[in-house]
């Protein structure tokens, strides 16, 4: 599929998904339409998730299964890229993430795993937006999305937050406000 096709094949995947009537807690949780742009998107080859969207193919299935059950859509065949980071990612995100919430450990999964690709993490996601992404942030981690107060890149923003738990400080300023890189981390996301 090429590139101008993906925008509406990836809409109409998603309608696909929605109009399936979601089992048991997963009709009342708030990730769902977030879930299913995120497993629309990976079916048009946006963003670099895996095909299982980092789950295991044992959760990817029940995330179907419970969520959209009876949907059948394409899936992009292609492995998570594999970082050293990841399990310091996720552990942040696991810890951080709205435990009252069915699939908030899903998200915490897919999240680090799409921390992995090498373009804003919303596109990593293959969400459709920006704010999208903050939406999710604001549903599954309240307490990282608040401690965003400055709107700094979200990809950077983990990154900074996994070094900070480590006590590494590796920017070359004291403070953003004087920092030469400030662009880089805060510059818009499109
Ligand atoms: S703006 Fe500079 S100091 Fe702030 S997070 Fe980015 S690199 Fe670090």
């Amino acid at each position: 599929m090429n590139g101008p096709d993906r925008a509406p094949y990836r809409l109409a995947q998603q309608a696909v998904l929605l109009a399936s009537p979601a089992r048991g807690d997963a009709a009342g949780d708030p990730n769902r339409s977030l879930l299913a742009s995120l497993v629309a998107g990976q079916s048009a080859g946006f963003g670099c998730l895996p095909a299982d969207l980092g789950l295991g193919p044992e959760d990817h299935a029940r995330l179907l299964a419970e969520y959209f059950p009876g949907a059948r859509l394409a899936i992009v065949n292609r492995p998570a890229i594999v970082i050293p980071e990841w399990e310091d990612l996720y552990k942040l995100l696991a810890d951080e993430c709205d435990r009252a919430l069915p699939s908030a450990a899903w998200m915490s999964r897919i999240v680090a795993t799409a921390c992995a690709g090498s373009d804003h993490l919303w596109q990593d996601l293959g969400l459709s937006s920006r704010d999208q992404l903050s939406a999710l942030m604001r549903v599954n981690f309240p307490g990282l999305a608040e401690s965003n107060s400055g709107d700094m890149k979200w990809k950077k923003f983990l990154y900074r937050q996994v070094c900070s738990r480590e006590g590494i400080y590796v920017c070359p300023a004291p403070s953003c406000g004087v920092c030469a890189d400030f662009a880089k981390c805060f510059g818009p996301e499109n």
